[in-house]
């Protein structure tokens, strides 16, 4: 008589086929034999990147772009925040991520997670369960140092986690990054992964940025400043509200808000004026509110129930 191999995590799933994991050798595989490796604590389930993710890894793997600032980013933000020295845009976050509640120890999945530092906070605020998916691996070495939770290779457009199993999905500047159809299949994989009711806050880089402060830097400089190249950004990947909107309604997310950001003096604040009070910022998001309340901004925080 054979006993039956246990799973692994039930809220871990093979990101071809959705099915449970087992543990096989090194590694954990499905019943159909796809395989995956485990590299130190987590395991390794990225299979074939969407375009834009691949150039991200590179970045946060720390080839290009300002990433690689050391293990104790996680640590230095939750003091700058404690000291109210966060940017205004941390303090948006923030202010969204105590806003919802849940039921007692919900599960919390933070996709393109980089150090961990938001799905810290999150599982502090809510004292949940967290999993942390990245496609780089210095981001989850970082992530391992000091985040709460447990951290996995994975594209944002396969998540290797089971049907309905997360209360709350975090996608943080990642849809900006992976092209259309790329974001169209990530926002899919995060309505699948979200239990009935469960909530995706997402905070995401837009097209319709006319008049802010990026895309004036753009137009007054021909193109050469104003899309952030260094964090991987190309304004044909950014995404619109109304595009946004259509792909939440076709993956079955009913929105709840979406709130333009990053007019043009927040924006301002957060490149050039570090240490702006967090009063100050209030005053700032009131002088954007003729951009963001006709839809501007240069991103936007956008959370979404499964319906
Ligand atoms: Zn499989």
């Amino acid at each position: 008589m054979s006993v039956a191999p246990a799973i692994v995590d039930r809220r871990l799933a093979c990101p071809r086929d959705g099915a449970p994991l087992f543990a096989r050798g090194e590694g954990v595989a499905c019943q159909a034999g796809h395989r995956f490796p485990r590299r130190g604590r987590a395991i390794d389930f990225r299979g074939e990147a969407a375009p834009g993710e691949a150039a991200q890894r590179d970045i946060y793997n720390g080839e290009v772009g300002h990433y690689a600032e050391g293990g104790d980013e996680l640590r230095r933000f939750v003091r700058d925040h404690l000291a109210g020295r966060v940017k205004s845009k941390q303090e948006l976050l923030l202010r969204a991520l105590s806003g919802l509640s849940f039921a007692p120890s919900p599960e919390v999945l933070e996709v393109g997670c980089n150090d961990g530092r938001y799905l810290s906070l999150a599982l502090a605020l809510w004292r949940g369960r967290g999993i942390g998916l990245d496609i780089a691996e210095r981001a989850l070495e970082r992530a391992a140092l000091s985040g709460e939770g447990e951290f996995h290779l994975a594209s944002a457009c396969a998540l290797p986690i089971a049907p309905a199993s997360m209360d709350c999905v975090l996608a943080l500047d990642v849809y900006e990054h992976l092209g259309h159809d790329g974001f169209r299949r990530s926002l899919r994989e995060a309505a699948r992964v979200l239990a009935e009711g469960g909530a995706l806050v997402a905070y995401v880089v837009s097209q319709q940025d006319r008049f802010t402060l990026h895309e004036t830097l753009r137009r007054m400089t021909g193109g050469a400043l104003g899309v952030d190249a260094g964090d991987g950004h190309r304004y044909e990947d950014f995404v619109a509200p109304a595009l946004f909107r259509e792909a939440a309604a076709e993956a079955g997310l009913a929105i709840e808000r979406l709130d333009p950001y990053h007019g043009f003096w927040t924006l301002f604040a957060d490149y050039w004026l570090p240490r702006t009070p967090r009063l100050a910022y209030r005053l700032l998001e009131r002088l954007d509110v003729h951009l963001t309340r006709e839809g501007y901004g240069n991103g936007y925080l956008a959370i979404a129930r499964k319906k």
